[in-house]
């Protein structure tokens, strides 16, 4: 608490800004603009640019893709066992194809936020960046 008040930096847990996408330096601004899908092209409080370099989210391709195994592989068990063990494979196909579809948007926001905070070694949390820009120093 001490330590705290001496440095006055506030710290940002990593799961609440994951969920709500915030900018993986400063875990303060929005990495999305509200309500889309679309990315800010830098962060409005650290100034950090998302796409780091032409490419970047490349990786979160991969991402998305592993998304993808694991609800195809979620939606077909499911739907196994909802179903008694139904036979008909176009069950399973239009269950997982529209489970997939509708859960498209939400990998790749996800798989870029994964990407920025678990996948790229160079970006880490700083937390002295998370303070109000209006805030002044006593
Ligand atoms: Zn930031």
């Amino acid at each position: 608490m001490a330590h705290q008040q001496l440095t006055n930096e506030p710290h940002i847990a990593a799961f609440p800004a994951m969920l709500k996408g915030k900018c993986a330096r400063c875990r303060k601004g929005n990495m999305f603009k509200p309500g889309s899908n679309k990315m800010y092209e830098k962060c409005a409080h650290c100034g950090l640019t998302f796409e780091r370099q032409p490419g970047y989210f490349y990786t979160a391709m991969y991402v998305t893709y592993a998304f993808n195994v694991a609800e195809i592989i979620t939606l077909g068990v499911a739907t196994y066992v909802l179903s008694n063990g139904s036979e008909n494979p176009w069950l399973y196909l239009g269950i997982i194809l529209v489970g997939v579809l509708l859960l498209g948007p939400l990998n790749y926001r996800y798989s870029r936020i994964i990407q920025m905070y678990w996948l790229d070694p160079t970006l880490k949390y700083q937390p002295e960046l998370s303070k109000d820009i209006e805030q002044e120093p006593l």
